[in-house]
């Protein structure tokens, strides 16, 4: 039996079933990364042995029959900013190259606990800070449906590696973005969950207020499985919420009749690329047919989303990223310096140069003469965007806007444009700023053959329902289905 391209609920059905052992499906899964890494560069580090003997461990107990969650026995792979203490967590940067953390994220906990394998950590922009996976220190990813593209970012590691079936499934995070754009560009289905829903503790932070951890998976059912074994309340995350018991697997299947959908008029309107909307367009009628009732609505404050979001998150990078300062952890500068050269020197030999244009920008966005002209002016937009939503909630139940305005760009053009790189997340962003759930699905190809991903965002808490209809959606079509032929596992 083939584990390449299963879904993660497909392969531990057949483990369950005795068709494969967990160790064989890890083994396959290995020979797939050994294959691919030379085109993709997906993956930063990988623990073979350890995985081997947790996969062991994981047979013993199903052999037992001691286990009870869907994904038991699966192999998944995690982005470089999710503390593990079995395998380094650098964030793509120079600052934490070789940084073992003296303890793990919840999220790992609770793939534990749900017999999942953690088997290796992926590639992302340097601390989370990006939409390409360029800014890695170590360098970029490639996107296997073309590997002179970028995969998106910044977790266009774990994006990568699923489309190509080098990863069954993955964990990513999401402050503006990060985990539905690579989803979109690769090819494959992501989820951000309402703000609360899923602990950040051992997250390493960049904006605290608008990232979260989710699943990026070939299909919505393993991303509805995956966000079912890592939410729930966590003591150590105070911002962390109790979501709803019903198991999200569960509410798949659900009849979409009746489910009202708007499309903003502002996101298929300026600068967006025609293969773009016209996808879109072909999902919005797909799902009419379904007996979802599709309509236009308005969404004017979109515009200032980008703009918002820059300022309120390079100000708490500014804040969170004051940690690195060469002394307690991560990289110190050489020779005997001074305390604040030994700052100086550690900072600016330690972070790349996006990391540090941020820092500088939200320092400054912070600063006594220009708090109010822009920080406060931005949470002002985050309030009234989160406004904005709540208003379109008493007469739609979930919008459908594309993901990203363009297909993946060519390596190398995007770092040189930061605006231009910047205003390509005014899709994602709102979701972020006002806290709400978002899933991206594939919903089509462009006409340079790669592939196009569409968003459904809901209100908070809906995440079961948006992800029924994602669902639904997948049901009838077959876009997320078909696999790179460039770069194969
Ligand atoms: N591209 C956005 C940024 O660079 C989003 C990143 C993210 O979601 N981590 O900030």
């Amino acid at each position: 039996m083939s584990v390449k391209y299963m879904t993660a609920l497909a392969l531990s059905r057949a483990i369950r079933e005795r068709e494969l052992s967990v160790y064989e499906a890890l083994c396959e899964l290995q020979r797939g990364i050994e294959r691919t890494e030379g085109k993709l560069h997906a993956y930063l580090a990988l623990d073979p042995a350890r995985a081997a003997k947790d996969a062991a461990a994981v047979q013993t107990r199903m052999d037992r029959g001691g286990v009870a969650s869907p994904l038991a026995g699966v192999p998944i792979a995690v982005k470089d900013n999710i503390c593990t203490d079995h395998l380094k967590t650098t964030c793509a940067s120079r600052m934490l190259a070789g940084f073992l953390p003296p303890y793990r994220a919840t999220v790992i906990d609770k793939l534990c606990e749900n017999d999942l394998i953690i088997h290796g950590k992926l590639n992302m922009d340097e601390f989370a800070m990006g939409s390409t996976t360029e800014t890695s220190c170590f360098g970029s990813t490639c996107n296997p449906w073309n590997t002179q593209h970028v995969p998106g970012g910044s977790s266009g590691g774990a994006a990568a590696a699923v489309a190509a079936g080098s990863a069954l499934c993955a964990l990513g995070s999401d402050t503006g973005g990060s985990i539905r754009q690579p989803a979109s560009h690769c090819g494959v289905t992501g989820f951000k969950p309402t703000y609360g829903t899923v602990s950040r503790y051992g997250l390493v932070a960049y904006a605290s207020s608008l990232e979260q951890i989710g699943p990026i998976a070939r299909d919505v059912a393993d991303c509805a499985a995956l966000m079912d074994a890592i939410r729930g309340r966590d003591a150590r995350d105070s911002t962390s919420v109790v979501s709803e018991n019903t198991p999200y697997l569960s509410a798949l299947g659900e009849d979409i009749r009746g489910v009202r959908i708007g499309i903003p008029r502002e996101a298929l309107a300026g600068d967006i690329s025609p293969d773009v909307s016209s996808c879109i367009l072909n999902m919005a009628r797909e799902l009419e047919k379904m007996g979802a009732i599709v309509k236009e609505c308005n969404f004017p404050l979109m515009k200032h989303a980008v703009a918002a979001y820059y300022v309120i998150a390079t100000a708490e990078a500014a804040s969170n990223l004051s940690r690195y300062d060469g002394i307690k952890y991560g990289y110190r500068a050489a020779g005997d310096l001074p305390l604040c050269e030994l700052y100086a020197r550690s900072r600016s030999e330690g972070f790349g140069d996006e990391v540090k244009r941020r820092i500088m920008l939200g320092n400054f966005v912070l600063s006594a003469g220009y708090y109010d002209a822009y920080y406060r002016r931005a949470l002002r937009a985050k309030a009234e965007i989160t406004a904005c939503f709540a208003a379109l909630w008493g007469e739609l139940d979930m919008l459908l806007m594309p993901t990203a305005p363009t297909t993946a760009p060519a390596l190398g053009v995007s770092l040189g444009d930061t605006l231009g790189m910047y205003s390509s997340d005014r899709y994602t962003v709102p979701a972020n700023l006002a806290g709400l759930p978002a899933l991206t699905l594939p919903c089509g190809f462009g006409s340079d053959g790669m592939p196009v991903g569409a968003q459904l965002i809901g209100a908070a808490h809906s995440d079961a329902r948006i992800l029924a209809v994602g669902y639904a959606y997948q049901q009838r079509t077959d876009h997320h289905t078909a696999y790179p032929k460039e770069v194969r596992a």
